[in-house]
């Protein structure tokens, strides 16, 4: 954070106050980012006399806007993070056995009985504590990891960049709003570089619409109070859609002969599920609860891995995180705090893709008559669906993996060879 000695703030104000701003911007005049000592490229400058303008028209408080933005640059590693796609992506199964740690579940466990808040928070909210506890170990790890950069420099960072503009000048404003309350202040605002903040890595408009106050102080802390934190995901997790008494994923087993094609399709309870083949892994009978609760299947590693079926909790969980591998893994942690064993069908090897082979096959794809979506290498929905479809199609077993097989057999047939 760029931090202007208080002398000069002063003088600063003055300079504005006096300069009818927004309207400094005219030709050959003083802009705000001159007066606010601003530094940095020209397309930040210019975002920033832009915004400016807009939140002062918009009511944010000129006091607030003038001290937070004084002396303001971009942070260069905000614009590097922001740019960078990994080559390879991450395959599920890597991702969940980086999560789902011996150390990180004996440490879980010993949470479960540490924070005396829980029974009211679960009272309160419907979701377990092992659940929240699971947010708090992915997201901090318990607390410990809540970033430490300056979440109004990042924020202006990405509006300025402007691939996520409208989204960062929302927060951009939350996290002002915020510092004018009184609530926080700016050098207790860190996080990460996209703006989450806290032991559950709240962005701002979530603070502002959803952090809790439960240890009774009448402060909603999320940085230093781990009972405000985990309540607020609890409140978080709740206004997501969260179903009180319900699970959020089962392992299911599948009958020699299922439908793969079925995965990410249609949403039915339990028992229509066993009646195509799935039934639960742990030999378990459903819950009165789980039993009536629409779940839709999902085989993250195609059909050589794990098959769950999921249900609204799971996609309560991605309201935090939009992705089916984080959904699973806090669910996956959650279960084995709460005393359950491992998967009984364990994890895959699975292959890293490139960049130029998940393209290459949503070109083919294309090619081929399908629609995956513009070719970006996003192995999405949309993607997965068009390969079932196609796997279908060829007599294949329709799980939408895109596996280094199923790449070679697209540009294969792609380019003139024969299917499949
Ligand atoms: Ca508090």
């Amino acid at each position: 954070m760029s931090v202007s000695p208080l002398p000069r703030r002063a003088v600063l104000a003055l300079a504005l106050s006096a300069c009818a701003l927004p309207s400094a911007a005219a030709p050959g005049g003083p802009t705000p980012a001159d007066l606010l000592g601003a530094t940095g490229e020209p397309y930040f400058l210019d975002w920033l006399n832009d915004f400016y303008a807009r939140a002062l028209a918009g009511g944010a408080s000129k006091t607030v806007l003038d001290r937070e933005l004084s002396g303001i640059s971009p942070d260069p590693r905000v614009s590097s993070r922001d740019a960078s796609q990994p080559e390879f992506a991450r395959p599920v199964s890597d991702y969940i056995r980086g999560v789902v740690t011996a150390d990180r579940i004996a440490l879980g466990i010993r949470k479960r009985t540490a924070i005396s808040q829980f029974p009211a928070i679960e009272q309160t909210y419907g979701v377990p504590r092992d659940i929240l506890i699971g947010v708090w170990a992915m997201e901090s790890g318990f607390g410990a990891l809540q970033g430490d950069m300056d979440v109004v420099r990042c924020l202006a960072t990405l509006a300025a960049l402007g691939r996520r503009r409208a989204w960062a000048e929302g927060e951009l404003t939350a996290a002002l709003k915020i510092i004018g309350s009184g609530e926080a202040t700016r050098s207790q605002m860190k996080g990460s570089w996209a703006g989450a903040m806290g032991q559950t890595q709240f962005i701002p408009s979530a603070f502002l619409s959803t952090a809790v106050d439960a240890d009774g102080d009448g402060k909603r802390d999320i940085w230093g109070s781990a009972p405000d934190a985990l309540a607020s995901a609890a409140n978080l997790l709740a206004k997501g859609g969260w179903r009180r008494g319900e699970s959020w994923h089962r392992e299911v087993i599948l009958r020699s002969g299922f439908d793969y094609g079925l995965s990410e399709g249609p949403k039915d309870v339990p028992g229509w599920w066993e009646s195509k083949g799935a039934r639960r892994a742990d030999g378990q009978a459903w819950s009165k609860a789980d039993a009536a609760a629409p779940a839709s299947l999902i085989l993250p590693c195609g059909l050589a891995g794990p098959a769950f079926l999921i249900f609204q909790n799971h996609m309560a969980i991605r309201t935090y995180n939009n992705s089916i591998a984080y959904a699973l893994g806090v669910g996956l942690l959650a279960d084995r705090f709460a005393g359950g064993g491992p998967l009984k069908t364990p994890w895959p090897k699975e292959t890293p893709l490139s960049l130029t082979d998940r393209m290459d096959a949503q070109s083919a794809l294309q090619k081929l008559g399908y629609n995956p979506g513009q070719p970006d290498g996003v192995v999405g929905l949309n993607t997965r669906q068009s390969l079932r479809a196609w796997q279908k199609a060829r007599g294949l077993p329709a799980d939408g993996y895109l596996s280094p097989d199923m790449i070679r057999r697209l540009k294969a047939e792609a380019n003139g060879g024969k299917p499949g």
